[in-house]
Protein backbone atom coordinates (compact mmCIF):
# COMPACT_ATOMS: atom_id res chain seq x y z
CA UNK A 1 0.00 0.00 0.00
CA UNK A 2 3.01 2.31 1.02
CA UNK A 3 4.74 1.89 -2.51
CA UNK A 4 1.23 2.08 -4.33
CA UNK A 5 0.37 5.27 -2.02
CA UNK A 6 -2.38 4.31 -0.33
CA UNK A 7 -1.18 5.03 3.15
CA UNK A 8 1.85 7.19 4.69
CA UNK A 9 4.64 6.48 6.59
CA UNK A 10 2.98 8.29 9.12
CA UNK A 11 -0.34 6.96 8.95
CA UNK A 12 0.93 3.41 9.69
CA UNK A 13 2.82 4.32 12.40
CA UNK A 14 0.24 6.24 13.96
CA UNK A 15 -1.77 3.20 13.86
CA UNK A 16 1.49 1.33 15.85
CA UNK A 17 1.67 3.98 18.21
CA UNK A 18 -2.19 4.01 19.04
CA UNK A 19 -1.88 0.12 19.60
CA UNK A 20 0.99 0.23 21.49
CA UNK A 21 -0.81 3.28 23.89
CA UNK A 22 -4.08 0.98 24.12
CA UNK A 23 -1.78 -2.65 24.74
CA UNK A 24 1.51 -1.09 26.47
CA UNK A 25 -0.20 -0.46 29.72
CA UNK A 26 -1.30 -4.55 30.28
CA UNK A 27 1.92 -5.92 28.43
CA UNK A 28 5.41 -3.68 29.20
CA UNK A 29 6.77 -4.49 25.75
CA UNK A 30 8.88 -1.52 25.69
CA UNK A 31 11.29 0.06 27.82
CA UNK A 32 11.67 3.21 25.56
CA UNK A 33 9.19 4.86 23.34
CA UNK A 34 10.84 6.79 20.50
CA UNK A 35 7.76 8.72 19.52
CA UNK A 36 8.91 12.35 18.63
CA UNK A 37 11.83 11.29 16.71
CA UNK A 38 9.25 8.30 14.81
CA UNK A 39 6.85 11.13 13.52
CA UNK A 40 9.72 13.41 12.55
CA UNK A 41 11.37 10.76 11.27
CA UNK A 42 7.80 9.11 9.38
CA UNK A 43 6.69 12.48 8.04
CA UNK A 44 10.54 13.20 6.42
CA UNK A 45 10.11 9.62 4.72
CA UNK A 46 6.45 10.66 3.47
CA UNK A 47 7.35 14.34 2.09
CA UNK A 48 10.81 12.58 0.65
CA UNK A 49 8.63 11.35 -2.40
CA UNK A 50 7.39 8.21 -0.73
CA UNK A 51 4.22 9.01 -1.29
CA UNK A 52 3.33 10.64 -4.58
CA UNK A 53 5.84 9.10 -6.80
CA UNK A 54 4.53 6.09 -8.77
CA UNK A 55 6.54 2.72 -8.87
CA UNK A 56 7.25 0.63 -11.38
CA UNK A 57 4.76 -2.37 -11.26
CA UNK A 58 6.40 -4.36 -7.60
CA UNK A 59 8.51 -7.09 -9.18
CA UNK A 60 8.22 -10.63 -7.56
CA UNK A 61 7.76 -10.37 -4.34
CA UNK A 62 9.62 -13.38 -3.73
CA UNK A 63 12.68 -11.26 -3.73
CA UNK A 64 12.80 -9.68 -0.38
CA UNK A 65 14.96 -7.40 -1.06
CA UNK A 66 13.41 -5.51 -3.83
CA UNK A 67 14.04 -1.93 -3.47
CA UNK A 68 12.78 0.02 -0.61
CA UNK A 69 10.22 -2.55 0.80
CA UNK A 70 11.20 -1.57 4.03
CA UNK A 71 10.97 1.78 3.75
CA UNK A 72 8.56 3.89 5.75
CA UNK A 73 7.81 1.02 7.99
CA UNK A 74 7.87 1.07 12.00
CA UNK A 75 9.77 -1.46 13.76
CA UNK A 76 10.97 -1.94 17.15
CA UNK A 77 14.27 -2.52 18.47
CA UNK A 78 15.54 -5.00 21.44
CA UNK A 79 17.11 -2.79 23.94
CA UNK A 80 20.60 -5.11 24.25
CA UNK A 81 21.39 -3.58 20.87
CA UNK A 82 23.39 -0.51 20.70
CA UNK A 83 21.30 2.93 19.39
CA UNK A 84 22.97 6.20 19.16
CA UNK A 85 21.61 8.69 21.58
CA UNK A 86 18.69 6.49 22.33
CA UNK A 87 19.14 4.87 25.71
CA UNK A 88 20.43 0.96 25.15
CA UNK A 89 19.98 -0.55 29.09
CA UNK A 90 19.78 -4.39 28.62
CA UNK A 91 17.10 -4.29 30.78
CA UNK A 92 19.47 -4.13 33.71
CA UNK A 93 20.06 -1.62 36.44
CA UNK A 94 24.05 -2.17 35.40
CA UNK A 95 23.57 -0.03 32.37
CA UNK A 96 20.62 2.71 33.77
CA UNK A 97 21.64 5.87 31.95
CA UNK A 98 24.22 4.59 29.79
CA UNK A 99 23.47 6.35 26.02
CA UNK A 100 25.74 5.04 23.48
CA UNK A 101 27.65 6.86 21.08
CA UNK A 102 27.43 4.77 18.32
CA UNK A 103 24.71 2.75 16.16
CA UNK A 104 24.67 -0.92 15.97
CA UNK A 105 25.49 -2.32 12.48
CA UNK A 106 22.03 -3.82 11.91
CA UNK A 107 20.83 -0.52 13.34
CA UNK A 108 22.52 1.64 10.68
CA UNK A 109 21.64 -0.88 7.71
CA UNK A 110 17.61 -0.96 8.55
CA UNK A 111 17.87 2.95 8.84
CA UNK A 112 19.56 2.98 5.41
CA UNK A 113 16.75 1.01 4.70
CA UNK A 114 14.21 3.46 5.24
CA UNK A 115 12.67 1.77 8.29
CA UNK A 116 10.96 3.98 11.90
CA UNK A 117 12.50 2.80 14.95
CA UNK A 118 9.49 2.69 17.30
CA UNK A 119 11.00 2.37 20.49
CA UNK A 120 13.74 -0.22 22.54
CA UNK A 121 11.90 -3.62 23.55
CA UNK A 122 12.21 -5.48 27.01
CA UNK A 123 14.18 -8.89 27.37
CA UNK A 124 16.12 -10.50 30.44
CA UNK A 125 18.70 -8.83 31.96
CA UNK A 126 21.37 -9.19 29.16
CA UNK A 127 19.69 -11.91 26.86
CA UNK A 128 19.89 -14.26 29.80
CA UNK A 129 16.74 -15.86 30.35
CA UNK A 130 13.26 -17.26 28.60
CA UNK A 131 10.06 -15.85 29.68
CA UNK A 132 11.24 -11.75 30.15
CA UNK A 133 10.32 -12.18 33.44
CA UNK A 134 14.14 -11.72 34.22
CA UNK A 135 14.27 -7.64 33.79
CA UNK A 136 15.10 -5.37 35.81
CA UNK A 137 12.12 -3.03 34.28
CA UNK A 138 9.32 -5.51 34.90
CA UNK A 139 8.18 -8.56 33.22
CA UNK A 140 6.62 -8.34 29.38
CA UNK A 141 3.09 -10.31 29.42
CA UNK A 142 1.80 -12.47 26.48
CA UNK A 143 -0.30 -10.84 24.21
CA UNK A 144 -2.78 -13.76 23.94
CA UNK A 145 -2.84 -13.93 27.81
CA UNK A 146 -1.79 -11.18 29.93
CA UNK A 147 -1.21 -14.11 32.74
CA UNK A 148 1.67 -15.65 31.23
CA UNK A 149 4.42 -14.84 29.69
CA UNK A 150 5.89 -13.65 26.28
CA UNK A 151 9.23 -15.87 26.37
CA UNK A 152 12.37 -14.78 26.41
CA UNK A 153 14.44 -12.95 26.03
CA UNK A 154 13.09 -11.32 23.40
CA UNK A 155 9.92 -11.30 25.05
CA UNK A 156 9.10 -7.18 24.47
CA UNK A 157 9.75 -7.33 20.69
CA UNK A 158 7.54 -10.44 20.06
CA UNK A 159 5.12 -8.84 21.91
CA UNK A 160 4.92 -5.56 20.30
CA UNK A 161 4.94 -7.44 16.89
CA UNK A 162 2.36 -9.93 18.22
CA UNK A 163 0.08 -7.01 19.54
CA UNK A 164 0.52 -5.24 15.98
CA UNK A 165 2.31 -1.89 18.57
CA UNK A 166 5.04 -2.50 15.53
CA UNK A 167 5.43 -4.11 12.34
CA UNK A 168 8.70 -6.21 12.53
CA UNK A 169 11.40 -5.99 15.25
CA UNK A 170 14.99 -6.86 15.23
CA UNK A 171 15.81 -9.58 18.40
CA UNK A 172 18.77 -11.38 19.57
CA UNK A 173 19.09 -15.09 19.96
CA UNK A 174 22.20 -16.92 21.83
CA UNK A 175 20.01 -20.04 22.45
CA UNK A 176 16.83 -19.37 21.13
CA UNK A 177 15.66 -16.06 22.28
CA UNK A 178 13.87 -14.98 19.52
CA UNK A 179 12.43 -18.29 18.46
CA UNK A 180 11.00 -19.07 21.69
CA UNK A 181 9.21 -16.05 22.38
CA UNK A 182 8.07 -15.84 18.91
CA UNK A 183 6.26 -19.35 19.38
CA UNK A 184 4.85 -18.17 22.92
CA UNK A 185 3.38 -14.82 21.22
CA UNK A 186 2.31 -16.35 17.58
CA UNK A 187 4.93 -14.84 15.45
CA UNK A 188 7.41 -15.57 13.14
CA UNK A 189 10.99 -15.31 14.32
CA UNK A 190 14.33 -15.93 12.04
CA UNK A 191 17.58 -17.05 13.86
CA UNK A 192 20.64 -16.50 10.90
CA UNK A 193 23.46 -18.79 10.52
CA UNK A 194 26.16 -17.30 12.71
CA UNK A 195 28.06 -15.44 11.43
CA UNK A 196 25.49 -13.51 8.30
CA UNK A 197 24.80 -10.79 10.20
CA UNK A 198 26.98 -8.43 11.89
CA UNK A 199 27.49 -8.25 16.15
CA UNK A 200 28.93 -5.09 16.12
CA UNK A 201 26.54 -2.96 18.47
CA UNK A 202 24.85 -6.21 20.25
CA UNK A 203 25.92 -5.89 23.77
CA UNK A 204 27.63 -9.25 24.40
CA UNK A 205 26.48 -12.28 26.37
CA UNK A 206 27.64 -15.83 24.62
CA UNK A 207 29.56 -13.91 21.87
CA UNK A 208 30.40 -17.48 20.26
CA UNK A 209 26.23 -18.18 19.73
CA UNK A 210 25.27 -14.71 19.83
CA UNK A 211 23.13 -13.83 16.66
CA UNK A 212 20.64 -10.85 15.48
CA UNK A 213 17.57 -11.65 14.06
CA UNK A 214 14.26 -11.08 13.47
CA UNK A 215 10.67 -11.12 14.65
CA UNK A 216 7.46 -10.18 12.26
CA UNK A 217 4.31 -11.57 11.11
CA UNK A 218 5.38 -14.01 8.59
CA UNK A 219 8.92 -15.31 6.76
CA UNK A 220 8.64 -12.72 3.96
CA UNK A 221 9.28 -9.82 6.26
CA UNK A 222 11.90 -11.36 8.10
CA UNK A 223 13.41 -12.21 4.92
CA UNK A 224 13.16 -8.48 4.03
CA UNK A 225 14.71 -7.53 7.14
CA UNK A 226 17.58 -10.46 6.76
CA UNK A 227 18.32 -8.86 3.43
CA UNK A 228 18.28 -5.59 4.85
CA UNK A 229 21.17 -6.29 7.62
CA UNK A 230 23.14 -9.03 6.56
CA UNK A 231 26.59 -8.84 5.02
CA UNK A 232 30.17 -8.41 5.81
CA UNK A 233 30.99 -5.92 7.87
CA UNK A 234 34.66 -4.95 8.98
CA UNK A 235 33.70 -4.02 12.40
CA UNK A 236 32.83 -7.83 13.57
CA UNK A 237 35.76 -10.15 12.29
CA UNK A 238 33.30 -12.99 12.89
CA UNK A 239 30.83 -11.58 10.12
CA UNK A 240 30.83 -13.99 7.31
CA UNK A 241 32.85 -11.92 4.33
CA UNK A 242 30.09 -13.48 1.41
CA UNK A 243 26.89 -12.66 1.02
CA UNK A 244 23.99 -14.84 0.42
CA UNK A 245 21.44 -14.16 -2.33
CA UNK A 246 18.16 -13.27 -1.00
CA UNK A 247 15.99 -15.07 -3.30
CA UNK A 248 12.77 -17.03 -1.92
CA UNK A 249 12.36 -20.32 -4.00
CA UNK A 250 8.38 -20.75 -4.14
CA UNK A 251 9.21 -24.56 -5.11
CA UNK A 252 11.74 -24.91 -1.57
CA UNK A 253 9.74 -27.42 -0.31
CA UNK A 254 9.07 -29.44 -3.01
CA UNK A 255 10.80 -32.92 -3.36
CA UNK A 256 13.08 -31.61 -0.19
CA UNK A 257 13.56 -33.96 3.00
CA UNK A 258 12.76 -32.94 5.76
CA UNK A 259 14.24 -34.90 9.16
CA UNK A 260 11.82 -35.27 12.24
CA UNK A 261 13.74 -36.45 15.46
CA UNK A 262 10.62 -38.47 16.54
CA UNK A 263 11.80 -40.12 19.87
CA UNK A 264 12.73 -36.11 20.78
CA UNK A 265 9.25 -34.88 20.03
CA UNK A 266 7.91 -37.86 21.74
CA UNK A 267 9.93 -37.32 24.87
CA UNK A 268 9.26 -33.82 24.94
CA UNK A 269 6.29 -32.04 24.09
CA UNK A 270 2.76 -31.92 25.32
CA UNK A 271 0.00 -33.80 23.84
CA UNK A 272 -1.01 -30.63 22.47
CA UNK A 273 2.04 -29.82 21.03
CA UNK A 274 2.23 -33.26 19.44
CA UNK A 275 -0.74 -33.24 17.86
CA UNK A 276 -0.36 -29.41 16.17
CA UNK A 277 3.31 -30.77 14.99
CA UNK A 278 1.88 -33.86 13.21
CA UNK A 279 -0.61 -31.20 11.20
CA UNK A 280 2.49 -29.33 10.58
CA UNK A 281 4.28 -32.02 9.29
CA UNK A 282 1.32 -33.06 7.29
CA UNK A 283 1.02 -29.82 5.79
CA UNK A 284 4.86 -29.86 4.75
CA UNK A 285 3.86 -33.46 3.16
CA UNK A 286 1.23 -31.53 1.27
CA UNK A 287 4.22 -28.89 -0.13
CA UNK A 288 5.83 -31.55 -1.54
CA UNK A 289 8.10 -32.29 1.13
CA UNK A 290 9.14 -36.32 2.41
CA UNK A 291 10.16 -36.49 5.70
CA UNK A 292 12.29 -38.89 7.49
CA UNK A 293 12.92 -40.12 11.20
CA UNK A 294 16.40 -38.77 12.54
CA UNK A 295 18.13 -38.91 15.69
CA UNK A 296 19.31 -35.76 17.27
CA UNK A 297 22.04 -35.69 19.77
CA UNK A 298 20.03 -36.01 23.09
CA UNK A 299 18.25 -32.62 24.57
CA UNK A 300 20.25 -33.12 27.82
CA UNK A 301 23.36 -33.33 26.55
CA UNK A 302 22.72 -30.13 23.97
CA UNK A 303 21.52 -28.67 26.82
CA UNK A 304 24.77 -29.38 29.32
CA UNK A 305 26.64 -28.02 26.45
CA UNK A 306 24.80 -24.76 25.68
CA UNK A 307 24.79 -23.42 29.52
CA UNK A 308 28.25 -24.68 30.32
CA UNK A 309 29.78 -22.23 27.20
CA UNK A 310 26.94 -19.66 27.62
CA UNK A 311 27.71 -18.85 31.31
CA UNK A 312 31.62 -19.58 30.56
CA UNK A 313 31.60 -16.50 27.76
CA UNK A 314 28.55 -14.37 30.07
CA UNK A 315 30.94 -14.51 32.63
CA UNK A 316 33.71 -12.82 30.67
CA UNK A 317 31.87 -10.85 28.68
CA UNK A 318 30.21 -9.01 31.68
CA UNK A 319 33.51 -8.88 33.99
CA UNK A 320 33.63 -5.05 31.66
CA UNK A 321 30.99 -4.19 33.84
CA UNK A 322 33.18 -2.55 36.77
CA UNK A 323 31.54 0.93 37.76
CA UNK A 324 34.65 2.62 36.21
CA UNK A 325 33.94 2.87 32.47
CA UNK A 326 29.89 3.14 31.82
CA UNK A 327 26.62 2.53 33.26
CA UNK A 328 26.01 2.40 37.14
CA UNK A 329 28.60 3.11 40.06
CA UNK A 330 28.27 2.24 43.54
CA UNK A 331 31.27 3.85 44.65
CA UNK A 332 33.49 2.47 47.38
CA UNK A 333 36.84 3.55 49.01
CA UNK A 334 38.95 1.21 46.70
CA UNK A 335 38.79 0.28 42.74
CA UNK A 336 38.03 -2.88 44.11
CA UNK A 337 35.20 -2.61 46.64
CA UNK A 338 33.58 -0.27 43.77
CA UNK A 339 33.44 -2.76 41.23
CA UNK A 340 32.25 -5.45 43.91
CA UNK A 341 29.64 -3.22 45.33
CA UNK A 342 28.82 -2.18 41.79
CA UNK A 343 28.71 -5.40 40.25
CA UNK A 344 26.69 -6.87 43.27
CA UNK A 345 24.06 -4.11 43.34
CA UNK A 346 23.20 -3.71 39.85
CA UNK A 347 22.94 -7.40 38.38
CA UNK A 348 19.93 -9.06 39.08
CA UNK A 349 19.82 -12.74 40.11
CA UNK A 350 19.81 -14.39 37.27
CA UNK A 351 23.21 -12.76 35.90
CA UNK A 352 24.90 -12.74 39.54
CA UNK A 353 23.93 -16.99 38.87
CA UNK A 354 25.40 -17.21 35.96
CA UNK A 355 28.78 -14.81 36.73
CA UNK A 356 29.17 -17.30 39.21
CA UNK A 357 28.96 -20.40 37.29
CA UNK A 358 30.95 -19.49 34.22
CA UNK A 359 33.52 -18.10 36.65
CA UNK A 360 33.68 -21.42 38.60
CA UNK A 361 33.51 -23.44 35.13
CA UNK A 362 36.55 -21.46 34.04
CA UNK A 363 38.66 -21.69 37.12
CA UNK A 364 42.05 -23.45 37.28
CA UNK A 365 41.11 -26.90 38.19
CA UNK A 366 37.99 -26.81 36.75
CA UNK A 367 38.35 -25.26 33.28
CA UNK A 368 39.11 -28.48 31.86
CA UNK A 369 36.52 -30.32 33.06
CA UNK A 370 33.60 -28.34 32.63
CA UNK A 371 34.66 -25.17 29.57
CA UNK A 372 37.42 -27.87 27.74
CA UNK A 373 34.75 -30.18 28.08
CA UNK A 374 31.84 -28.84 26.70
CA UNK A 375 34.28 -26.76 23.60
CA UNK A 376 34.91 -30.49 22.61
CA UNK A 377 31.22 -31.31 23.48
CA UNK A 378 30.06 -28.77 20.91
CA UNK A 379 32.35 -30.36 17.95
CA UNK A 380 30.60 -33.57 18.25
CA UNK A 381 27.35 -31.88 18.00
CA UNK A 382 28.00 -29.58 15.17
CA UNK A 383 28.89 -32.91 13.76
CA UNK A 384 25.99 -34.92 14.30
CA UNK A 385 23.99 -32.16 13.03
CA UNK A 386 26.23 -31.65 9.41
CA UNK A 387 25.91 -35.58 9.40
CA UNK A 388 22.20 -35.61 9.49
CA UNK A 389 21.87 -32.49 7.46
CA UNK A 390 23.66 -33.96 4.63
CA UNK A 391 21.00 -36.47 4.55
CA UNK A 392 18.08 -34.12 4.69
CA UNK A 393 17.56 -30.59 3.73
CA UNK A 394 15.83 -29.16 7.17
CA UNK A 395 15.11 -30.57 10.16
CA UNK A 396 11.63 -30.01 11.57
CA UNK A 397 10.59 -29.98 15.74
CA UNK A 398 8.58 -28.16 17.37
CA UNK A 399 10.20 -24.69 18.61
CA UNK A 400 9.19 -25.49 22.43
CA UNK A 401 7.47 -28.27 24.38
CA UNK A 402 4.22 -26.43 24.87
CA UNK A 403 3.14 -23.08 25.04
CA UNK A 404 3.56 -19.73 27.18
CA UNK A 405 3.98 -20.80 30.79
CA UNK A 406 2.33 -18.40 33.75
CA UNK A 407 4.40 -15.65 34.92
CA UNK A 408 5.86 -16.90 38.30
CA UNK A 409 5.66 -20.31 37.43
CA UNK A 410 9.37 -20.80 36.62
CA UNK A 411 11.42 -18.11 38.26
CA UNK A 412 12.44 -19.65 41.31
CA UNK A 413 13.47 -22.98 39.38
CA UNK A 414 16.54 -22.00 36.65
CA UNK A 415 16.54 -25.64 35.58
CA UNK A 416 13.17 -25.56 34.87
CA UNK A 417 13.24 -22.20 32.70
CA UNK A 418 16.51 -23.64 31.00
CA UNK A 419 14.57 -26.95 30.01
CA UNK A 420 12.50 -24.53 27.92
CA UNK A 421 15.72 -24.21 25.40
CA UNK A 422 16.13 -27.50 24.54
CA UNK A 423 14.36 -27.39 20.81
CA UNK A 424 16.28 -24.79 20.02
CA UNK A 425 19.48 -24.95 21.71
CA UNK A 426 20.88 -27.47 19.16
CA UNK A 427 20.93 -24.98 16.07
CA UNK A 428 23.07 -22.66 18.22
CA UNK A 429 25.60 -24.60 19.34
CA UNK A 430 25.73 -25.89 15.66
CA UNK A 431 25.62 -22.11 14.45
CA UNK A 432 22.72 -22.80 12.09
CA UNK A 433 19.51 -20.83 10.52
CA UNK A 434 16.77 -21.99 12.48
CA UNK A 435 12.74 -20.39 11.89
CA UNK A 436 10.08 -20.52 14.29
CA UNK A 437 6.54 -20.01 12.49
CA UNK A 438 3.35 -20.19 14.14
CA UNK A 439 1.45 -24.04 13.73
CA UNK A 440 -1.78 -23.69 15.68
CA UNK A 441 -2.90 -23.11 18.69
CA UNK A 442 -4.01 -25.23 21.78
CA UNK A 443 -7.55 -26.06 23.17
CA UNK A 444 -6.89 -22.96 25.39
CA UNK A 445 -6.25 -20.39 22.30
CA UNK A 446 -2.51 -20.26 23.01
CA UNK A 447 -0.07 -19.86 19.92
CA UNK A 448 1.99 -23.01 19.32
CA UNK A 449 5.51 -22.55 17.04
CA UNK A 450 7.30 -25.18 14.22
CA UNK A 451 10.72 -24.75 14.06
CA UNK A 452 12.65 -25.32 10.70
CA UNK A 453 16.79 -25.39 11.01
CA UNK A 454 18.50 -25.60 7.66
CA UNK A 455 22.14 -25.88 6.42
CA UNK A 456 24.66 -23.21 7.47
CA UNK A 457 24.07 -20.36 5.34
CA UNK A 458 20.79 -22.02 3.46
CA UNK A 459 19.37 -19.38 5.08
CA UNK A 460 16.70 -18.35 2.37
CA UNK A 461 16.18 -21.70 1.94
CA UNK A 462 14.71 -22.11 5.27
CA UNK A 463 12.90 -19.32 4.99
CA UNK A 464 11.71 -20.06 1.37
CA UNK A 465 10.47 -23.51 2.70
CA UNK A 466 8.60 -20.93 5.98
CA UNK A 467 7.09 -19.07 3.23
CA UNK A 468 5.29 -21.82 1.17
CA UNK A 469 4.09 -23.48 4.91
CA UNK A 470 2.88 -19.89 5.38
CA UNK A 471 1.19 -19.76 2.01
CA UNK A 472 -0.86 -22.73 2.52
CA UNK A 473 -1.73 -22.26 6.57
CA UNK A 474 -3.21 -19.22 8.01
CA UNK A 475 -1.59 -19.14 11.70
CA UNK A 476 0.48 -17.08 10.98
CA UNK A 477 -2.69 -14.17 10.70
CA UNK A 478 -4.57 -14.76 13.74
CA UNK A 479 -4.17 -11.70 15.62
CA UNK A 480 -4.37 -11.71 19.83
CA UNK A 481 -7.28 -9.78 21.45
CA UNK A 482 -6.33 -5.98 22.69
CA UNK A 483 -8.78 -5.86 25.52
CA UNK A 484 -8.75 -8.14 27.93
CA UNK A 485 -11.34 -9.49 30.37
CA UNK A 486 -10.78 -8.56 33.67
CA UNK A 487 -10.21 -11.98 34.83
CA UNK A 488 -6.74 -11.68 32.68
CA UNK A 489 -6.00 -8.55 33.99
CA UNK A 490 -7.06 -9.92 37.75
CA UNK A 491 -4.44 -12.23 37.17
CA UNK A 492 -1.57 -9.93 36.34
N1 LIG B 1 17.24 -18.91 27.35
C1 LIG B 1 18.58 -18.97 26.85
C2 LIG B 1 19.54 -18.44 27.88
O1 LIG B 1 19.09 -17.98 28.87
C3 LIG B 1 18.71 -18.24 25.57
C4 LIG B 1 18.84 -16.78 25.75
C5 LIG B 1 19.19 -16.11 24.50
O2 LIG B 1 19.09 -16.68 23.41
N2 LIG B 1 19.65 -14.87 24.62
O3 LIG B 1 20.73 -18.46 27.71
Amino acid sequence: MLSRGETSSEEILSSVLNRLRRVEGTLNAYVYVNEDAAVRRARALDSDGHRPRRRRPEPDAATPGRKGVLRGIPIAVKDNICTRGIPTTCASHMLEGYVPPYDATVVKRVEEAGTVLVGKCNLDEFGMGSSTEYSALGVTRNPWDPGRVAGGSSGGAAAAVSAGAAIAALGTDTGGSVRLPASFCGVTGFRPSYGCVSRYGLVAYASSMDQVGFLARDALDCAALMDAVAGPDGLDATAHPGRLEAVLDPHALEGSRVGVPVKWVEQLAAPETRRAFREAIAALERLGAETREIELPEPSFLLSTYYVLAVCEASSNLARYDGALYGARRRGTTYEETAALTRSRCFGREVRRRILLGTFALSAGYHDRYYSRAVLAREAVRGEYQQVLSRVDFIATPTAAGPAFEVGEKTDDPLSMYLEDAFTVGPSLAGLPALSLPMGFTSEGLPLGLQLVGRRFDDYRVLAAGRAYQDATAHHKARPPDRWTRRDRSRQ
